[in-house]
């Protein structure tokens, strides 16, 4: 296979509402790629289109959301055209998803072995015993203590940071080539979430997986990520390398994330919040969509949507701003 692992080409993801009258744009002409053992960070507020782009990269959407345009180059094959018969056998083996909330991806009335193993005997066949010690040598891949006696437990036996463990050990069961993880450690302590962090790191480098990091927070971005891709009311605002675009961002938005965040040895910084709410995802305003917020308006922002400039070879944004010079007039 040439080209990138993952190819996402002009993807758009459009939610519509019962008597057809609404539509929310979730996901709207996203382009991005993804190398194997790389990691991506997709970061953005709340409602940005973070979560549908991760459900719309494994299909796996609910029925009122539809995939209206775009490629989905996974090996070098389009998963836009593939059965769901063919999808079932992609998800969980070739690309895995780590949900934010452990105890919704777990099922209450099954041993924690019986999840792990589940998706080995699903997905390769295996008999319940092999399967079995598959999952106990899984959980100790992802640091349980104990994990014969673990095995034979209920996720409720568990502590938060167990569970996430073992979310994570199903997630890497059949080995998959892309790790997609949903604010993983949103219902962790720092101390846990620290831990569970490396943990993904260590399987990462350990499997040579690509990994796509979902989160609102840009400090694990900068911690975890080589490429960082910035969503804003359903589109990317900018992307490119996590050092590149930490160092000097182009897209005012990106500029008023990085503000809000503290930084190591910087402590005359003043932190600035963002003023104003993200937009209504089924309205958002015209022109560009985060004029209302956005410290450097200009006329045409009110009402021209900017197109993906190239900011550098590896940098993209859609801000008037980063226009060709000539193309830029207020
Ligand atoms: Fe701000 Fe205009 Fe750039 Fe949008 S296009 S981010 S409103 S300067």
């Amino acid at each position: 296979m040439t080209g990138p692992l993952l190819d996402i080409r002009r993807l758009s993801t459009h939610y519509v509402s019962a008597r057809g009258t609404r539509v929310t744009r979730a996901v709207d002409d996203v382009t991005l790629s993804l190398d194997q053992g790389q990691t991506l960070g997709i970061v953005g507020e709340s409602g940005s289109g973070k979560t549908t782009l991760a459900l719309t990269l494994l299909r796996m959407l609910p029925p009122a959301a539809k995939i209206v345009s775009g490629e989905i180059m996974f090996e070098g094959v389009d998963l836009m055209k593939k059965s769901e018969s063919e999808m079932r056998r992609i998800r969980g083996k070739r690309i895995a998803m780590i949900l934010q909330d452990p105890m919704a991806s777990l099922n209450p009335l099954f041993t924690v072995g019986d999840q792990v193993a589940e998706p080995i005997r699903v997905h390769e066949g295996a008999g319940r015993r092999n399967a079995w010690g598959r999952a106990t040598e899984l959980l100790k891949a992802v640091r349980i203590a104990a994990p014969e006696r673990r095995v034979r437990e209920y996720p409720h036996q568990l502590s938060g940071g167990m569970r996430q463990r073992i979310v994570g050990a199903i997630a890497i069961s059949c080995e998959p080539r892309v790790l997609i993880a949903d604010e993983p450690t949103t219902s962790l302590d720092l101390t846990i979430q620290a831990q569970y962090l490396k943990l993904l790191r260590d399987l990462q480098r350990a499997h040579n997986l690509a990994l796509i990091f979902i989160t609102h927070n840009l400090g694990i971005v900068a911690k975890m990520c080589d490429q960082v891709a910035v969503m804003y009311a359903g589109r990317l605002v900018e992307a490119g390398p996590v050092k590149q675009i930490y160092n000097s961002p182009a897209h005012p938005y990106t500029q008023a994330l990085l503000e809000s965040i503290p930084r190591l040895g910087d402590s005359r910084k003043r932190l600035t919040a963002i003023d104003g709410q993200p937009p209504d995802p089924s309205a958002p305003p015209p022109g560009c969509a985060f004029h209302p917020r956005c410290p450097k308006i200009m006329d045409r922002c009110r009402t021209e949507a900017p197109p993906e400039f190239r900011v550098t070879d590896t940098q993209t944004s859609r801000c008037w701003l980063s226009a060709p010079v000539n193309a830029v007039r207020g």
